[in-house]
């Protein structure tokens, strides 16, 4: 991987692929198990404002369904080498690690980690249309239930939807400029702008690695891939890293 000793501030790009150990389907690859499909939908066309617009109720039920569905599921030895790796590193004061998820489940939060960005916004928060709050929620919006906060019958799903802005790309886009260290797991790269943070990271000078079950599509910018199972990949990356840690002081 290079020599670690000069390696101060980590950033680290997570997909669905380090969720799917846990039960979780991805949307892409070889094992999303559905073709890329959901009750005979592409997920592109659901995941859209317009979907949204065209039949509310079709897309609050498939969001209900993922959202109770999540809460079922534990995070996985990918999840916790990651949090352990985020506790170690800051707490040797060596430099900063930032967790940037694709992901709108809660798994690498319950797995111990304390600061993930969550790109693409979260299952578990709602975000109302008539106030423009955002909530913690764990139950149906499929009923319109009012907004806790003005009353308005306005809840969606707080996911970002193809089209829609990411969120909290100044600090992500801050963060690349001062890694010295990318890190991209189980993501297929297909999804912009998630999919150019390792041509941003390497073109301000930092190393770039992926761990993913197949090569992705923007492979071609890793200086190192290693292919295989997160919950094999991540733990053994995370060791590596520690023990290179001590061994460069
Ligand atoms: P993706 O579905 O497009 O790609 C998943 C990638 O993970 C593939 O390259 C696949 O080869 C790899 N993969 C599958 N299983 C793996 C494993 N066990 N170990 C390592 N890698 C594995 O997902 P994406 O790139 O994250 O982008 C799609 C969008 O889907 C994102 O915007 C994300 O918000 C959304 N999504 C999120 C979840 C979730 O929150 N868990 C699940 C599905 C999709």
């Amino acid at each position: 991987m290079g020599d670690m000793s000069k390696i101060r501030n980590i950033v680290i790009l997570t997909g669905a692929g380090v969720s799917a150990e846990s039960g979780i389907d991805t949307f892409r690859g070889a094992n999303d198990g559905r073709g890329g499909l959901w009750e005979e939908h592409r997920v592109e066309d659901v995941a859209t404002p317009e979907a949204y617009a065209a039949d509310p109720g079709l897309v609050l039920r498939f969001y209900d369904m993922r959202r109770a569905s999540i809460q079922t599921k534990q995070p996985n030895a990918a999840h916790l080498a990651l949090a352990r790796l985020e506790a170690e590193w800051a707490g040797s004061g060596r430099g900063a690690i930032l967790i940037v998820t694709q992901n709108v489940d809660d798994l690498h939060e319950r797995g111990g980690a304390k600061r993930v960005l969550h790109m693409h916004g979260e299952h578990l928060s709602a975000w109302c249309g008539a106030c423009d709050g955002r909530m913690e929620w764990t139950g149906p919006l499929i009923d319109r239930p009012p907004c806790p906060l003005c009353g308005a019958r306005a809840l969606r799903p707080d996911i970002v939807w193809f089209g829609e802005m990411p969120y909290r790309m100044e600090e992500i886009y801050a963060a690349l400029r001062e890694a010295d260290l990318f890190v991209s797991i189980g993501t297929s790269g297909a999804v912009y702008p998630a999919a150019g943070f390792v041509r941003h990271a390497r073109e301000m000078g930092a190393r770039t690695l992926e761990l993913n079950l197949e090569a992705s599509q923007g492979s071609a910018w890793f200086h190192e891939s290693r292919l295989g199972a997160a919950t094999e990949l991540v733990p053994e990356w995370v060791e590596e890293v520690l023990a290179g840690d001590e061994a460069g002081g």
